[in-house]
């Protein structure tokens, strides 16, 4: 399929229609075409605003909420930027247009290989892709601006917090797997932690340890 004009601009208009608003961010989603990260059978649904799946039994998140995320995080051109769950890539090449440099971690190696490769074909090369359990962070590269979860944690996990930069910002979902979980957003400020509530959401879970194949 190929993403024509009248394609684009009714997949900007859903995004708006739920509240993407910011400018910057709705331009980095005009400029990733998401049927590069979505193959096979669901590419031709690629800009339909719902979830879709990807291998290794996970999904690629739905466009309203990849843009609803990045939004929360605030982002600025100087940013270095953890992305924990790559999944298909999606969100990291998004997250690539904003900031100074993004660092993406999965569990799935196969994952992160496939999204390497289409990072590379689309020439997007400040993003730096890891295999790893990314509930552990990635202490060599921390601290971090800005932190981005895309797998539900029950709590935001410790290291992580530990990795955020003061005034840096991370936005991810917590609550128990398979009941409503909650996207919120947490600062770090000189004296500690703030937490705000932005929405329901419904993610797969945060696992430990690396994905078997
Ligand atoms: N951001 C992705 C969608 C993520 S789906 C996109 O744009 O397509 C959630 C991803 O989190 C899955 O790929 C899953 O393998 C990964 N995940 C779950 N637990 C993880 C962990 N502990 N460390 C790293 N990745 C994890």
């Amino acid at each position: 399929m190929t993403y024509d004009a009248a394609t684009k601009m009714q997949f900007l208009y859903q995004l708006r229609s739920k509240g993407v608003t910011d400018a910057r961010v709705l331009t980095a989603m005009e400029k990733i075409d998401r049927a590069a990260f979505v193959k096979g059978l669901f590419a031709e649904r690629a800009y339909e605003d719902m979830p879709l799946p990807i291998a290794c039994g996970q999904t690629i998140s739905q466009p309203s909420v990849v843009g609803l995320m990045t939004q929360a995080l605030n982002i600025t051109p100087r940013d270095k930027v953890l992305e924990v769950g790559t999944g298909s890539g999606y969100q990291a090449a998004i997250l690539s247009k904003l900031a100074r440099r993004v660092y993406t971690v999965d569990r799935f190696k196969g994952l992160v290989q496939s999204a390497k490769r289409i990072f590379e074909e689309q020439d997007l090369s400040n993003i730096t892709t890891f295999t790893a359990d990314g509930s552990h962070g990635l202490p060599d590269q921390s601290p971090f601006d800005r932190i981005l979860v895309t797998a539900a944690a029950e709590d935001p996990p410790g290291p992580l917090l530990a990795q955020l930069r003061v005034g840096g910002i991370m936005v991810l979902p917590v609550g128990q797997s398979d009941t409503v979980q909650s996207l919120i957003r947490v600062t770090r400020t000189e004296t500690g932690l703030e937490y705000d509530e932005i929405r329901p959401v419904r993610f797969v879970p945060l696992l430990e340890g690396l994905g078997q194949e």
